[in-house]
Protein backbone atom coordinates (compact mmCIF):
# COMPACT_ATOMS: atom_id res chain seq x y z
CA UNK A 1 0.00 0.00 0.00
CA UNK A 2 1.29 3.49 -0.92
CA UNK A 3 1.94 5.87 2.05
CA UNK A 4 -0.35 9.05 2.13
CA UNK A 5 -3.42 8.45 0.49
CA UNK A 6 -6.42 9.12 2.83
CA UNK A 7 -8.24 6.24 4.14
CA UNK A 8 -12.01 5.29 3.68
CA UNK A 9 -14.30 2.59 5.66
CA UNK A 10 -16.69 1.00 3.03
CA UNK A 11 -19.65 -1.21 3.42
CA UNK A 12 -21.41 -3.30 0.86
CA UNK A 13 -24.78 -3.53 1.79
CA UNK A 14 -28.18 -4.98 -0.10
CA UNK A 15 -30.32 -7.58 0.16
CA UNK A 16 -29.03 -10.82 0.18
CA UNK A 17 -28.24 -12.67 -3.65
CA UNK A 18 -28.35 -8.79 -5.37
CA UNK A 19 -24.10 -9.69 -5.97
CA UNK A 20 -22.33 -7.78 -2.98
CA UNK A 21 -19.73 -10.89 -3.06
CA UNK A 22 -19.15 -10.95 -6.65
CA UNK A 23 -19.15 -7.19 -6.59
CA UNK A 24 -16.71 -7.21 -4.14
CA UNK A 25 -14.40 -9.64 -5.94
CA UNK A 26 -14.50 -7.69 -8.85
CA UNK A 27 -13.76 -4.63 -7.08
CA UNK A 28 -10.92 -6.36 -5.24
CA UNK A 29 -9.87 -8.07 -8.92
CA UNK A 30 -9.87 -4.76 -10.87
CA UNK A 31 -8.18 -2.41 -8.40
CA UNK A 32 -5.19 -5.17 -8.65
CA UNK A 33 -5.39 -6.36 -4.90
CA UNK A 34 -5.95 -9.92 -5.54
CA UNK A 35 -4.55 -11.65 -9.02
CA UNK A 36 -7.11 -13.84 -11.04
CA UNK A 37 -5.31 -17.12 -10.01
CA UNK A 38 -6.03 -16.67 -6.51
CA UNK A 39 -9.55 -16.85 -7.59
CA UNK A 40 -11.36 -20.28 -8.25
CA UNK A 41 -13.59 -20.90 -11.72
CA UNK A 42 -16.92 -21.06 -11.62
CA UNK A 43 -20.19 -19.31 -11.89
CA UNK A 44 -19.40 -18.06 -8.42
CA UNK A 45 -15.44 -17.41 -8.91
CA UNK A 46 -15.42 -14.22 -6.88
CA UNK A 47 -17.53 -15.15 -4.39
CA UNK A 48 -14.84 -17.07 -2.04
CA UNK A 49 -13.51 -13.49 -1.54
CA UNK A 50 -16.18 -12.52 1.13
CA UNK A 51 -16.68 -15.78 2.25
CA UNK A 52 -13.11 -16.38 3.32
CA UNK A 53 -13.70 -13.31 5.28
CA UNK A 54 -16.46 -14.28 6.95
CA UNK A 55 -14.97 -17.51 7.73
CA UNK A 56 -12.25 -15.80 9.53
CA UNK A 57 -14.33 -13.55 11.44
CA UNK A 58 -16.40 -17.20 13.04
CA UNK A 59 -13.12 -18.76 13.52
CA UNK A 60 -12.66 -15.33 15.86
CA UNK A 61 -9.63 -15.08 14.28
CA UNK A 62 -8.45 -11.36 14.04
CA UNK A 63 -9.53 -9.88 11.17
CA UNK A 64 -6.96 -10.18 8.34
CA UNK A 65 -8.26 -7.21 6.53
CA UNK A 66 -4.68 -7.78 3.98
CA UNK A 67 -6.45 -9.06 1.23
CA UNK A 68 -10.04 -6.90 1.29
CA UNK A 69 -8.00 -3.48 1.03
CA UNK A 70 -7.77 -1.74 -2.11
CA UNK A 71 -6.68 1.39 -3.97
CA UNK A 72 -7.97 3.65 -6.50
CA UNK A 73 -6.50 6.46 -7.41
CA UNK A 74 -7.46 8.59 -4.91
CA UNK A 75 -8.36 6.62 -1.74
CA UNK A 76 -7.20 3.53 0.18
CA UNK A 77 -10.41 1.24 1.41
CA UNK A 78 -10.96 -1.01 3.45
CA UNK A 79 -13.82 -3.34 2.98
CA UNK A 80 -16.26 -3.52 6.41
CA UNK A 81 -18.11 -6.58 6.24
CA UNK A 82 -21.62 -6.37 5.24
CA UNK A 83 -25.27 -6.41 7.41
CA UNK A 84 -26.03 -10.01 7.75
CA UNK A 85 -22.92 -11.26 8.07
CA UNK A 86 -21.98 -12.01 11.80
CA UNK A 87 -21.37 -8.89 14.24
CA UNK A 88 -21.62 -6.30 11.50
CA UNK A 89 -23.36 -4.24 13.88
CA UNK A 90 -21.45 -3.99 16.72
CA UNK A 91 -18.50 -3.80 14.70
CA UNK A 92 -20.01 -0.73 13.26
CA UNK A 93 -21.62 0.74 16.16
CA UNK A 94 -18.15 -0.25 18.73
CA UNK A 95 -15.94 1.44 16.30
CA UNK A 96 -14.34 -1.61 15.21
CA UNK A 97 -15.32 -0.92 11.84
CA UNK A 98 -17.00 2.12 11.55
CA UNK A 99 -18.16 2.48 8.10
CA UNK A 100 -17.59 5.95 6.35
CA UNK A 101 -19.38 5.29 2.88
CA UNK A 102 -21.25 2.35 1.20
CA UNK A 103 -22.48 0.64 -1.55
CA UNK A 104 -25.66 -0.20 -2.18
CA UNK A 105 -26.69 -3.29 -4.56
CA UNK A 106 -29.32 -3.67 -5.95
CA UNK A 107 -30.18 -6.37 -8.66
CA UNK A 108 -32.13 -5.02 -11.83
CA UNK A 109 -34.42 -8.15 -11.80
CA UNK A 110 -35.46 -8.17 -8.40
CA UNK A 111 -35.56 -4.40 -7.55
CA UNK A 112 -36.32 -3.03 -4.07
CA UNK A 113 -36.40 -6.03 -1.55
CA UNK A 114 -37.02 -5.74 2.15
CA UNK A 115 -33.15 -5.98 3.34
CA UNK A 116 -33.04 -3.13 0.40
CA UNK A 117 -35.05 -0.69 2.90
CA UNK A 118 -33.55 -2.30 6.27
CA UNK A 119 -30.06 -1.69 4.93
CA UNK A 120 -31.10 1.87 3.47
CA UNK A 121 -32.79 2.99 7.20
CA UNK A 122 -29.52 0.76 9.00
CA UNK A 123 -26.86 2.83 7.25
CA UNK A 124 -28.44 6.00 8.28
CA UNK A 125 -28.95 5.24 11.79
CA UNK A 126 -25.40 3.83 11.71
CA UNK A 127 -24.57 7.40 10.37
CA UNK A 128 -23.28 6.63 6.69
CA UNK A 129 -23.54 9.80 4.82
CA UNK A 130 -22.18 9.18 1.87
CA UNK A 131 -24.07 6.39 -0.64
CA UNK A 132 -23.59 4.64 -4.52
CA UNK A 133 -26.26 2.74 -5.44
CA UNK A 134 -25.09 -0.30 -7.60
CA UNK A 135 -28.07 -1.68 -10.10
CA UNK A 136 -26.77 -4.93 -10.45
CA UNK A 137 -27.30 -7.58 -13.22
CA UNK A 138 -28.14 -5.81 -15.71
CA UNK A 139 -26.88 -7.96 -17.98
CA UNK A 140 -30.31 -10.16 -16.88
CA UNK A 141 -32.06 -7.37 -18.69
CA UNK A 142 -30.09 -6.78 -21.83
CA UNK A 143 -28.82 -3.56 -20.26
CA UNK A 144 -31.78 -1.81 -20.83
CA UNK A 145 -32.20 1.93 -20.04
CA UNK A 146 -35.59 2.08 -19.38
CA UNK A 147 -35.81 -0.95 -16.82
CA UNK A 148 -33.03 0.78 -15.50
CA UNK A 149 -34.16 4.54 -14.96
CA UNK A 150 -37.35 3.12 -13.28
CA UNK A 151 -35.66 1.53 -11.01
CA UNK A 152 -33.47 4.27 -10.22
CA UNK A 153 -36.14 6.38 -9.93
CA UNK A 154 -38.23 3.85 -7.45
CA UNK A 155 -35.05 3.84 -5.50
CA UNK A 156 -34.14 8.10 -5.17
CA UNK A 157 -37.62 7.98 -3.99
CA UNK A 158 -37.12 5.25 -1.30
CA UNK A 159 -33.65 7.21 -0.28
CA UNK A 160 -34.87 10.53 0.07
CA UNK A 161 -37.21 9.22 2.89
CA UNK A 162 -34.07 9.08 4.80
CA UNK A 163 -33.03 12.14 3.90
CA UNK A 164 -30.08 11.01 1.33
CA UNK A 165 -30.26 13.53 -1.49
CA UNK A 166 -30.57 11.89 -4.64
CA UNK A 167 -29.05 13.87 -6.88
CA UNK A 168 -26.02 13.70 -4.57
CA UNK A 169 -26.19 9.63 -5.44
CA UNK A 170 -24.77 8.02 -8.62
CA UNK A 171 -27.12 5.52 -9.60
CA UNK A 172 -24.35 3.29 -11.50
CA UNK A 173 -25.41 0.18 -13.88
CA UNK A 174 -23.50 -2.84 -13.09
CA UNK A 175 -23.00 -6.28 -14.23
CA UNK A 176 -20.71 -7.77 -11.33
CA UNK A 177 -20.72 -10.98 -12.97
CA UNK A 178 -19.70 -9.74 -16.49
CA UNK A 179 -17.38 -6.84 -14.81
CA UNK A 180 -19.44 -4.17 -16.41
CA UNK A 181 -18.96 -0.63 -15.26
CA UNK A 182 -16.93 -1.52 -12.22
CA UNK A 183 -13.50 0.31 -13.19
CA UNK A 184 -14.00 1.82 -16.76
CA UNK A 185 -17.54 2.47 -18.14
CA UNK A 186 -19.06 -0.47 -20.06
CA UNK A 187 -19.73 -0.81 -24.37
CA UNK A 188 -22.48 -2.55 -22.77
CA UNK A 189 -24.38 0.57 -21.69
CA UNK A 190 -23.56 3.30 -24.16
CA UNK A 191 -26.73 5.69 -22.90
CA UNK A 192 -24.86 5.70 -19.63
CA UNK A 193 -22.80 8.75 -18.57
CA UNK A 194 -22.10 9.05 -15.24
CA UNK A 195 -18.47 7.32 -13.70
CA UNK A 196 -18.13 3.95 -13.71
CA UNK A 197 -17.80 2.55 -9.80
CA UNK A 198 -14.00 2.87 -8.92
CA UNK A 199 -14.25 6.24 -10.39
CA UNK A 200 -17.04 6.98 -8.40
CA UNK A 201 -15.71 5.96 -5.06
CA UNK A 202 -12.81 8.61 -5.28
CA UNK A 203 -15.74 11.21 -5.15
CA UNK A 204 -16.11 10.52 -1.79
CA UNK A 205 -15.04 12.65 0.61
CA UNK A 206 -12.44 11.06 3.66
CA UNK A 207 -13.49 11.45 7.10
CA UNK A 208 -12.66 14.56 9.13
CA UNK A 209 -10.34 14.12 12.00
CA UNK A 210 -12.96 15.08 14.89
CA UNK A 211 -10.40 17.51 16.62
CA UNK A 212 -12.85 19.94 17.48
CA UNK A 213 -15.25 18.02 19.74
CA UNK A 214 -14.75 17.33 23.60
CA UNK A 215 -12.16 15.09 23.96
CA UNK A 216 -13.54 11.16 24.35
CA UNK A 217 -11.42 7.99 25.12
CA UNK A 218 -13.18 5.02 25.52
CA UNK A 219 -10.78 2.82 27.75
CA UNK A 220 -10.01 -0.85 26.11
CA UNK A 221 -7.69 -1.95 28.74
CA UNK A 222 -5.99 -1.02 32.19
CA UNK A 223 -2.37 -1.69 32.44
CA UNK A 224 -0.02 -1.71 35.55
CA UNK A 225 3.58 -1.01 33.95
CA UNK A 226 6.88 -1.20 36.13
CA UNK A 227 7.98 2.22 36.51
CA UNK A 228 5.43 3.82 34.68
CA UNK A 229 1.84 3.25 37.14
CA UNK A 230 -1.82 2.91 35.62
CA UNK A 231 -1.51 2.77 32.03
CA UNK A 232 -5.15 3.15 30.29
CA UNK A 233 -5.15 2.18 27.57
CA UNK A 234 -7.88 3.15 24.37
CA UNK A 235 -8.55 5.10 20.80
CA UNK A 236 -9.08 8.85 20.73
CA UNK A 237 -12.63 8.91 19.35
CA UNK A 238 -12.75 12.82 19.54
CA UNK A 239 -10.65 15.67 20.21
CA UNK A 240 -7.47 16.09 21.60
CA UNK A 241 -5.41 14.77 24.34
CA UNK A 242 -1.88 16.80 25.67
CA UNK A 243 0.28 16.10 28.13
CA UNK A 244 -0.40 18.05 31.35
CA UNK A 245 -4.31 17.78 30.22
CA UNK A 246 -6.67 17.54 33.71
CA UNK A 247 -8.76 14.34 33.06
CA UNK A 248 -11.81 12.60 34.32
CA UNK A 249 -12.36 8.99 33.81
CA UNK A 250 -16.64 8.27 33.75
CA UNK A 251 -18.04 6.94 35.53
CA UNK A 252 -15.73 5.89 37.74
CA UNK A 253 -15.06 9.94 38.17
CA UNK A 254 -11.60 9.49 39.10
CA UNK A 255 -9.56 12.45 37.61
CA UNK A 256 -5.62 13.39 37.51
CA UNK A 257 -3.42 14.97 35.40
CA UNK A 258 -2.03 13.24 32.24
CA UNK A 259 1.49 12.99 32.92
CA UNK A 260 2.28 10.93 29.50
CA UNK A 261 1.20 9.42 26.26
CA UNK A 262 2.76 6.77 24.32
CA UNK A 263 1.47 5.02 20.93
CA UNK A 264 3.48 2.12 19.24
CA UNK A 265 6.22 2.53 22.16
CA UNK A 266 7.04 6.04 21.27
CA UNK A 267 6.36 9.32 23.66
CA UNK A 268 4.10 11.98 22.44
CA UNK A 269 3.10 15.00 23.43
CA UNK A 270 -0.60 15.06 22.05
CA UNK A 271 -2.60 12.42 20.52
CA UNK A 272 -5.50 13.14 18.22
CA UNK A 273 -8.71 11.22 16.52
CA UNK A 274 -7.64 7.40 15.45
CA UNK A 275 -4.55 7.04 17.87
CA UNK A 276 -4.58 4.53 20.10
CA UNK A 277 -2.28 5.15 23.27
CA UNK A 278 -1.92 4.15 26.18
CA UNK A 279 -1.28 7.75 28.90
CA UNK A 280 -0.86 7.51 32.72
CA UNK A 281 -2.56 9.64 35.16
CA UNK A 282 -1.15 10.82 38.10
CA UNK A 283 -3.29 9.27 40.92
CA UNK A 284 -5.18 6.96 39.39
CA UNK A 285 -4.87 3.27 40.24
CA UNK A 286 -4.86 0.04 38.40
CA UNK A 287 -8.38 -0.86 40.55
CA UNK A 288 -10.04 2.97 40.04
CA UNK A 289 -10.88 2.54 36.55
CA UNK A 290 -11.80 -0.24 33.81
CA UNK A 291 -12.78 -0.97 30.54
CA UNK A 292 -15.53 0.69 29.27
CA UNK A 293 -15.11 3.79 31.36
CA UNK A 294 -14.21 7.35 28.82
CA UNK A 295 -12.07 9.86 29.47
CA UNK A 296 -12.24 13.01 28.38
CA UNK A 297 -11.58 16.65 30.04
CA UNK A 298 -12.31 17.65 33.51
CA UNK A 299 -14.30 20.93 32.84
CA UNK A 300 -16.10 18.92 29.31
CA UNK A 301 -17.02 15.53 30.99
CA UNK A 302 -18.06 12.56 29.13
CA UNK A 303 -22.03 12.27 30.24
CA UNK A 304 -23.05 9.66 32.50
CA UNK A 305 -26.85 8.61 31.79
CA UNK A 306 -29.47 7.67 34.06
CA UNK A 307 -32.16 7.28 31.26
CA UNK A 308 -31.62 7.89 27.71
CA UNK A 309 -34.03 7.97 24.68
CA UNK A 310 -32.85 6.20 21.83
CA UNK A 311 -34.21 5.48 17.88
CA UNK A 312 -33.65 1.68 17.02
CA UNK A 313 -33.40 -1.01 14.63
CA UNK A 314 -35.08 -4.02 15.66
CA UNK A 315 -33.02 -6.23 13.32
CA UNK A 316 -33.47 -10.11 14.43
CA UNK A 317 -35.02 -10.96 17.54
CA UNK A 318 -36.91 -14.19 17.99
CA UNK A 319 -39.56 -13.20 20.10
CA UNK A 320 -40.89 -9.81 21.28
CA UNK A 321 -39.08 -6.54 22.77
CA UNK A 322 -41.44 -5.52 26.00
CA UNK A 323 -41.42 -2.70 28.71
CA UNK A 324 -39.54 -4.38 31.30
CA UNK A 325 -36.91 -5.91 28.60
CA UNK A 326 -33.39 -5.58 29.49
CA UNK A 327 -30.64 -6.72 26.97
CA UNK A 328 -26.59 -6.06 26.87
CA UNK A 329 -26.18 -2.69 25.29
CA UNK A 330 -22.59 -2.41 23.58
CA UNK A 331 -21.50 0.99 23.36
CA UNK A 332 -18.21 1.85 22.53
CA UNK A 333 -15.86 -0.57 24.84
CA UNK A 334 -18.90 -0.57 27.49
CA UNK A 335 -21.46 -3.27 28.03
CA UNK A 336 -24.11 -2.10 30.68
CA UNK A 337 -27.35 -3.84 30.36
CA UNK A 338 -30.33 -1.57 30.09
CA UNK A 339 -34.36 -2.10 30.86
CA UNK A 340 -36.54 -0.87 28.15
CA UNK A 341 -38.63 1.88 30.47
CA UNK A 342 -41.52 2.55 27.61
CA UNK A 343 -42.11 2.22 24.10
CA UNK A 344 -42.24 5.56 22.91
CA UNK A 345 -43.20 4.96 19.12
CA UNK A 346 -43.15 2.43 16.59
CA UNK A 347 -41.69 3.46 12.88
CA UNK A 348 -42.47 2.90 9.33
CA UNK A 349 -38.46 1.49 9.07
CA UNK A 350 -37.80 2.46 5.27
CA UNK A 351 -39.40 5.95 6.07
CA UNK A 352 -39.44 6.86 9.86
CA UNK A 353 -43.07 7.97 9.37
CA UNK A 354 -44.64 7.15 12.89
CA UNK A 355 -46.79 4.17 12.75
CA UNK A 356 -48.29 3.69 16.52
CA UNK A 357 -47.82 5.89 18.94
CA UNK A 358 -47.13 3.77 22.54
CA UNK A 359 -46.82 0.10 20.93
CA UNK A 360 -47.02 -2.85 23.07
CA UNK A 361 -44.15 -4.44 21.46
CA UNK A 362 -41.58 -4.46 18.60
CA UNK A 363 -40.34 -7.23 16.94
CA UNK A 364 -38.06 -7.73 13.97
CA UNK A 365 -37.88 -5.13 11.31
CA UNK A 366 -39.29 -2.44 13.24
CA UNK A 367 -37.94 0.98 13.64
CA UNK A 368 -39.11 2.54 17.01
CA UNK A 369 -38.34 5.38 19.27
CA UNK A 370 -37.95 3.49 23.26
CA UNK A 371 -36.97 5.22 26.61
CA UNK A 372 -34.15 3.04 28.25
CA UNK A 373 -32.48 3.38 31.84
CA UNK A 374 -29.10 1.54 32.28
CA UNK A 375 -28.89 -0.92 35.19
CA UNK A 376 -25.62 0.28 36.62
CA UNK A 377 -23.60 3.93 35.31
CA UNK A 378 -22.71 4.02 32.53
CA UNK A 379 -21.45 6.57 29.82
CA UNK A 380 -23.24 7.62 26.50
CA UNK A 381 -23.82 11.01 24.46
CA UNK A 382 -26.68 12.47 22.22
CA UNK A 383 -25.58 11.45 19.09
CA UNK A 384 -26.39 14.62 17.56
CA UNK A 385 -23.55 16.52 19.92
CA UNK A 386 -20.54 13.56 19.54
CA UNK A 387 -21.83 11.02 17.40
CA UNK A 388 -18.88 8.83 18.02
CA UNK A 389 -19.85 8.10 21.11
CA UNK A 390 -24.16 7.99 20.74
CA UNK A 391 -24.66 4.53 19.16
CA UNK A 392 -24.79 1.49 20.44
CA UNK A 393 -25.65 -2.47 19.34
CA UNK A 394 -28.06 -4.21 21.68
CA UNK A 395 -26.86 -8.10 21.89
CA UNK A 396 -28.96 -11.02 23.62
CA UNK A 397 -28.80 -14.65 23.10
CA UNK A 398 -25.33 -14.32 20.99
CA UNK A 399 -26.12 -12.05 18.58
CA UNK A 400 -27.12 -8.62 17.46
CA UNK A 401 -31.16 -8.13 18.08
CA UNK A 402 -31.15 -4.06 17.71
CA UNK A 403 -28.73 -1.37 17.17
CA UNK A 404 -29.69 2.44 17.76
CA UNK A 405 -28.21 5.73 18.39
CA UNK A 406 -29.16 8.08 21.70
CA UNK A 407 -31.29 11.20 20.68
CA UNK A 408 -31.68 12.85 24.50
CA UNK A 409 -30.23 12.22 27.52
CA UNK A 410 -31.17 12.41 31.45
CA UNK A 411 -28.31 13.12 33.08
P1 LIG B 1 -24.72 -11.49 -2.21
O1 LIG B 1 -25.56 -12.43 -1.40
O2 LIG B 1 -25.37 -10.15 -2.34
O3 LIG B 1 -23.30 -11.39 -1.76
O4 LIG B 1 -24.74 -12.06 -3.71
P2 LIG B 1 -23.66 -12.94 -4.51
O5 LIG B 1 -22.51 -12.11 -4.94
O6 LIG B 1 -23.37 -14.17 -3.75
O7 LIG B 1 -24.49 -13.27 -5.81
C1 LIG B 1 -25.67 -14.04 -5.77
C2 LIG B 1 -25.87 -14.75 -7.09
O8 LIG B 1 -26.09 -13.79 -8.12
C3 LIG B 1 -24.67 -15.60 -7.50
O9 LIG B 1 -25.15 -16.76 -8.11
C4 LIG B 1 -23.96 -14.70 -8.50
O10 LIG B 1 -23.23 -15.44 -9.42
C5 LIG B 1 -25.12 -13.98 -9.14
N1 LIG B 1 -24.74 -12.65 -9.64
C6 LIG B 1 -24.05 -11.69 -8.98
N2 LIG B 1 -23.88 -10.61 -9.78
C7 LIG B 1 -24.46 -10.89 -10.95
C8 LIG B 1 -24.61 -10.17 -12.18
O11 LIG B 1 -24.16 -9.06 -12.36
N3 LIG B 1 -25.31 -10.81 -13.18
C9 LIG B 1 -25.83 -12.06 -13.04
N4 LIG B 1 -26.47 -12.59 -14.06
N5 LIG B 1 -25.68 -12.75 -11.89
C10 LIG B 1 -25.02 -12.19 -10.86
Amino acid sequence: MAKGKEHINLAFIGHVDHGKSTLVGHVLLQSGAIAEQQLSDGENKFRFVMDKLTEERERGVTIDLAHAKFETPKYEFTIVDCPGHRDFVKNMITGASQADAAVLVVAIDDGIMPQTKEHIFLARTLGINQLIIGINKMDLVKYDEAKFNALKDELGALIKTVAYDPAKVHFIPLSAFEGDNIKENSANTPWYKGPALVPALDEFSAPEKPTNLPLRVPIQDVYSITGVGTVPVGRIETGIMKKADNVIFEPAGKAGEVKSIEMHHEMMDSAEPGDNVGFNVRGVGKNDIRRGDVAGHTDNAPTVAKEFTAQIVVMQHPGVITVGYTPVFHCHTAQVACTFLELVQKMNPATGAVEEKNPDFLKTGNAAIVKVKPTKPMVIENVKEIPHMGRFAIRDMGQTVAAGMCIDIVK
